[in-house]
């Protein structure tokens, strides 16, 4: 019979050494924009430790931070003081995107352009620059992509509707919406949808709603099960089937600027993001032969 800690050692054994190795590449890179303008929905720590998960799935990822409180360059253990080279610079064009990527501490192979405070001013000194809304979209360029080998990027938003959030939209194919369960946690949605319907009409013909995750759930309130079950009957199969638990080791991994998937591999938070990330590796429109 398994005792709580056999249980806890053989799950930190899958999350050490993940059966994905068989998992293919994707055959087109992606790009995952992670955006809700609800604030504290579980956007970075999505970002952050989806992003470890696909590393550990044998993946080369890239995250963007686009928030100026720079919580995913915490998380990933990566300087962001004002100054460091990073997506600020980017955007206004006065360095190459390359100039900024930096490895995690988490691995190699997780690379991180980090957000400064100095980003703050980025929502109105965009305002009155040339292409506005493309900047992170003319930073992105295949050449850079590829230098650097990637798989994946995931870009984090922040809690806006602003310039950084229509940039990241303009750069990526996919939409990924955390959604906590909880109360409200639908309010707002409408707006963000509309937001996205409206850069795919005038300046992404490629983007869509790829990925819903629910974070936070908390399997022993009823209104946990009510947001799901609503989210669903919205979204149908976009909704991740994993569902992100509610957990203290969650919100305590970006502390020790560690995703969850190093600070604790046997919680459950670890292998909720790990099974939230095969799904996303598994999706039938990228799923395809190695590159
Ligand atoms: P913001 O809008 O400010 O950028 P966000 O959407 O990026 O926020 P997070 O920072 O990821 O949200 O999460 C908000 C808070 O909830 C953080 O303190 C985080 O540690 C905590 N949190 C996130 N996911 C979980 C979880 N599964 N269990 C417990 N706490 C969590
Ligand atoms: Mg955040």
């Amino acid at each position: 019979m398994w005792t709580p800690i056999a249980e806890e050692a053989e799950r930190a054994t899958r999350v050490l050494h993940p059966k994905g190795r068989e998992i293919p590449r994707p055959v087109h890179r992606r790009v995952l924009t992670v955006a809700n303008q609800k604030g504290g929905v579980g956007k970075t720590t999505s970002t952050v430790n989806l992003a470890a998960a696909l590393v550990k799935y044998g993946m080369r990822v890239l995250v963007i931070d686009l928030d100026p409180q720079g919580n995913a360059s915490t998380a990933l253990g990566v300087q962001h003081t004002s100054g460091t080279p990073s997506i600020y610079e980017t955007l206004l064009g006065e360095i190459n995107l390359l100039d900024a990527v930096v490895p995690s501490t988490q691995a190699p192979e997780l690379l991180c352009v980090p957000a400064t405070i100095d980003l703050a001013g980025a929502e109105i000194e965009l305002v009155s620059m040339v292409a506005r809304e493309s900047r992170l979209k003319r930073a992105l360029t295949s050449e850079v992509l590829d230098q650097l080998d990637l798989d994946y990027v995931l870009v984090d938003c922040p809690p806006s509707l602003g310039l950084l959030t229509v940039n990241a939209l303009v750069a990526a194919e996919e939409v990924l919406i955390p959604i906590q369960c909880e109360y409200y946690a639908l309010e707002g949605l409408g707006q963000l949808l509309n937001n996205i319907e409206l850069v795919r009409a005038h300046l992404n013909r490629q983007l869509h709603v790829s990925t819903i995750l629910l974070t936070m759930y908390d399997g022993r309130t009823k209104l946990a099960d009510q947001v799901t079950n609503e989210v669903r009957e919205h979204f149908g199969d976009r909704v991740l089937r994993t569902v992100i638990p509610r957990s203290v080791k969650v919100s305590e991994a970006p502390g020790y600027g560690q995703t969850i998937l190093a600070y604790d591999p046997g919680s459950r938070g670890a292998m909720s993001y790990l099974d939230a990330a095969r799904e996303i590796v598994m999706h039938p429109l990228h799923r395809g032969a190695s590159r």
